[in-house]
């Protein structure tokens, strides 16, 4: 025992909420892609009306793969604590202050390591 150690249960807690937060926004992202231009929708069919073209998926298959991007990083986050590697920087190994977990629990990187990638 050299540092302070993790409170693992409350990071994992922490995962554990971001998670279910992502998986429920990730599911009403894709109902709202999967529901195609359904017939029986009360206004007219043809949007022809609507001047605003609509630009459709790009934004929302951005935000989709960002959440999915995010998701894999805190289920990685949730394998590190499960093999005992959490709180350590990915690249580096030096362990990452409590803080920085604390406002963003999936980290992976320490902040050095993620300026380096910044700055690649
Ligand atoms: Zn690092």
């Amino acid at each position: 025992m050299t540092e302070e150690k993790l409170n693992y249960s409350h990071f994992r807690q922490l995962l554990l909420n971001e998670q279910s937060r992502l998986k429920y926004l990730l599911g009403a992202v894709t109902t709202t892609l999967q529901s195609p231009d359904k017939p029986d929708s009360d206004k007219k069919n043809k949007k022809s009306t609507k001047k605003k073209p609509e630009p459709i998926d790009a934004s929302e298959l951005e935000a989709t793969a960002k959440l999915k991007t995010h998701l894999q990083m805190v289920n990685d986050a949730l394998n590190r604590l499960a093999n005992s590697q959490y709180g350590l920087c990915t690249s580096c190994k030096k362990q990452i202050p409590k803080s920085r977990l604390e406002s963003m629990p999936e980290i992976p990187h320490c902040l050095m390591c993620e300026m380096k990638q910044l700055l690649k």
